[in-house]
């Protein structure tokens, strides 16, 4: 239903909003789903790990969870929206994962965005923010920052382009592309 839907105030509820828009109940669900991944962040916390959790959310339903396992599996990718993505992939039998959401307890940070738009996550909602996690160390600002800017100019490592004889036409790409044709 387009426009607002009017909600009564009462005087036991003072906080509630006059006036809310349509889509309460998905705001409700939101709310619901991004409060499941911080839980997993504190519980991870209760582990002595770091406080990141993420749930992937299809149709409505959880279908994966992931917590930060860094420190644990000393993976310096076990952030916990990748974990997640693995399980929503294991979960489907897919590495496509058009029309999920992923909710994060933290900002997600380069690497886990760029695999949720490579997976085609469709919606992502994070609770804390780079700014609320920075005072803590737990800000990937810095990170974003250094990636912004087009590969030759960017300066936090030594990227060097060394194209093979055959990079027209690379050897590869072309036996990968005709199986490819082959299972079609
Ligand atoms: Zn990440």
């Amino acid at each position: 239903m387009a426009g607002r839907l009017r909600i009564k105030n009462t005087a036991d509820k003072p906080s509630r909003p006059l006036v809310v828009s349509s889509d309460f109940r998905c705001v409700m669900t939101d709310t619901s789903f991004l409060q499941e991944a911080i839980d997993l962040a504190r519980d991870n916390v209760a582990e002595k790990s770091r406080p990141f959790g993420a749930v992937v959310v299809q149709d409505g339903a959880i279908i994966a969870r992931g917590v930060n396992r860094m420190d644990a599996d000393r993976d310096p990718t076990a952030h916990a929206e990748l974990l997640a993505l693995r399980a929503a992939g294991a979960a489907t039998g897919s590495t496509r994962l058009d029309g999920c959401t992923v909710y994060a307890s933290g900002q997600p940070c380069p690497m886990c965005l760029a695999a949720m738009r490579l997976a085609g996550v469709t919606r992502v909602v994070f609770a804390y923010s780079n700014e609320n996690g920075a005072p803590y160390g737990l800000s990937t600002a810095q990170v974003t920052q250094d990636l912004a800017v087009p590969l030759p100019l960017q300066s936090w490592a030594e990227i060097t382009h060394l194209p093979p004889e055959d990079c027209n036409e690379p050897m590869i790409y072309k036996t990968w592309a005709e199986r490819q044709e082959g299972e079609a």
